[in-house]
């Protein structure tokens, strides 16, 4: 547990060190954040292109609780400071044969998107899978 004056460093301005600069200094520590590139937001960033900026690291916001708890934290109402809109259409890819899958922000559509695009055994895989990682994470929030 770092004490009240003592001055920390953070090693990086991706969204993690932001985020841990933003809470520390909130409790009225002294933070220095330490960063490599001529920019912040580590993976976050943006190519601009011809049509526009083109996302290069994440591109859906996900666990909006746990955002909107760090801005609580911080004394900041994250509706007022982002001006946030919920999308349907969350990804769109695309596969050299062709193929383009879309996903959506509900399960039973990505798992007919799944089926339209790939077969009905793709999207049998994917629920499989699904289950698979449901009681894994089961198994973690009972032994923690
Ligand atoms: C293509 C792609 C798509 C993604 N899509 C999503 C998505 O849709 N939704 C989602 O939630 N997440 C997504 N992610 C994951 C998300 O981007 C990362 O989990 C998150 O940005 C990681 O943040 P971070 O601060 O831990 O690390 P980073 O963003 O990697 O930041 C680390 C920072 O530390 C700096 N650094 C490292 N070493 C040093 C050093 N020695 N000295 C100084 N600085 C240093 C780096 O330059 C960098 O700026 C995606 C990632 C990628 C690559």
């Amino acid at each position: 547990m770092p004490k009240e004056n003592e001055q920390i460093i953070i090693i990086g301005a991706g969204i993690g060190g932001l985020v841990s600069a933003l809470l520390l200094s909130k409790q009225g520590l002294k933070v220095t954040v330490v960063e490599r590139n001529g920019y912040p937001g580590g993976k976050l960033r943006a190519f601009s292109s011809q049509e526009g900026p083109i996302d290069a690291g994440p591109t859906v916001l996900t666990l909006i609780d746990v955002f909107q708890e760090i801005f609580t934290q911080a004394n900041l109402n994250i509706f007022k400071e982002l001006d946030l809109h919920k999308e349907e259409l969350l990804a769109r890819h695309y596969w050299p044969d062709g193929k383009c899958l879309d996903l959506f922000s509900t399960h039973e559509k990505n798992l007919s998107s799944i089926e339209k695009v790939f077969g009905k055994i793709q999207q049998l895989n994917l629920i499989s899978f699904m289950e698979i990682v449901r009681r894994f994470l089961m198994l973690l929030i009972i032994r923690c």
